[in-house]
């Protein structure tokens, strides 16, 4: 991939600055849940930092239920790694004064960087519902109490809670305003990409949108997910994954297709890539040795 001259000399740690910069290529992680998973993602990132990420983010469980070992994990990577980690904060559920706690604690640990989602409830509405609904009430606190840099959620395919896609995009415009740039939910047709971005260009909105790629590893789990999103997997890529015979032809073909679909992106202006680690580094380094990020800059 040839990355070796993107990461200037001084250690930038706002992703903003880093999107300026060059196009980014940044990594999805979720928070590890034993001591076994814990050392397997270090295994994971040990292997995945000589691919020179820009960044990385770590997920925050619905409802909060990951707090501590999120906030553990992005400040352990803080410390540890040559590339800064973002934490994924959900509003929805939490108090005020509960996000105030996590934000300072983040500030004060030298975090510069966070994801700032609505979340999602569980289907029976408990915990209570807090004192958020949208992420943008997030991104406001976010905004008057803290000088961090700014991410927030885009769904290339219209969030499933939407009234419309026309509402969708103008609430999506008026929360990037606020905010730095997005991160997108995963797709599998790049052109419901490439719309999105064009809907928000007739809106004004011109915010750095990193689409996010996830190779389908596990494809019951990803169409579980897909469908929760409203993430349609063609026809041709699911038939090809249950024709698979065994794990290794699997893995083949979810680098293949994610490979192709990130190649589309690159060529057609992407500001970076977000790929959906699965905390697993085998894909991921398959993918990124047939990628060029600096093609086209
Ligand atoms: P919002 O921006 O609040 O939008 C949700 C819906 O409300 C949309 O339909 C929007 O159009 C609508 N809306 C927004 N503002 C208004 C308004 N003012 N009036 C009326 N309607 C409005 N979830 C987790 O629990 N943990 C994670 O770590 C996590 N990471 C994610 C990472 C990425 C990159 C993405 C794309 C999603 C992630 N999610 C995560 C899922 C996300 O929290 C849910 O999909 C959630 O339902 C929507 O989040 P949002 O931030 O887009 O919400």
């Amino acid at each position: 991939m040839g990355l070796g001259l993107r990461r200037s000399v001084d250690r930038v740690t706002s992703i903003s600055r880093l999107l300026d910069r060059h196009r980014t290529l940044s990594f999805e992680f979720f928070p590890p849940k034993t001591e076994a998973a814990a050392l397997g993602l270090r295994a994971t990132v040990d292997t995945l930092e000589k691919l020179e990420p820009d960044f990385v983010s770590i997920t925050y469980g619905a409802g909060g239920t990951t707090r501590g070992t999120t906030r553990d994990t992005v400040i352990e990577m803080c410390l540890d790694r040559d590339f800064p980690a973002m934490p994924h904060l959900t509003c929805v559920g939490h108090s005020h004064a509960e996000i105030h706690d996590l934000v300072d604690d983040y500030q004060s640990e030298g975090v510069h960087n966070v994801l700032a989602l609505a979340g999602d409830l569980p289907a029976d509405g408990s915990p209570n519902p807090g004192d958020f609904r949208y992420a943008s009430e997030l991104v406001e606190v976010l905004r008057e109490r803290t000088e961090m840099c700014i991410g927030v959620a885009a769904f290339p395919e219209v969030h499933p809670r939407s009234e419309s896609r026309e509402s969708d995009r103008r609430h999506l415009a008026e929360k990037l305003s606020m905010a730095d740039f997005a991160i997108t939910q995963f797709f599998f047709d790049p052109d419901v990409y490439f719309r999105m971005v064009d809907e928000l260009a007739a809106l004004g909105c011109d915010k750095p949108i990193i689409p996010g790629v996830i190779p389908v590893l596990n494809p019951d789990s990803v169409k579980r997910f897909a469908d929760m999103n409203g993430s349609k997997i063609s026809a041709d890529l699911w038939a090809s994954l249950e024709r698979a015979s065994d794990p290794d032809e699997l893995v083949e073909i979810a680098v293949d297709a994610a490979t192709d679909m990130i190649s589309t992106l690159i060529e057609g202006g992407a500001p970076g890539i977000h790929i959906y680690s699965l905390n697993r580094a085998d894909a991921v380094v398959r993918i990124c040795d047939r990628i060029d990020l600096r093609q086209g800059l």
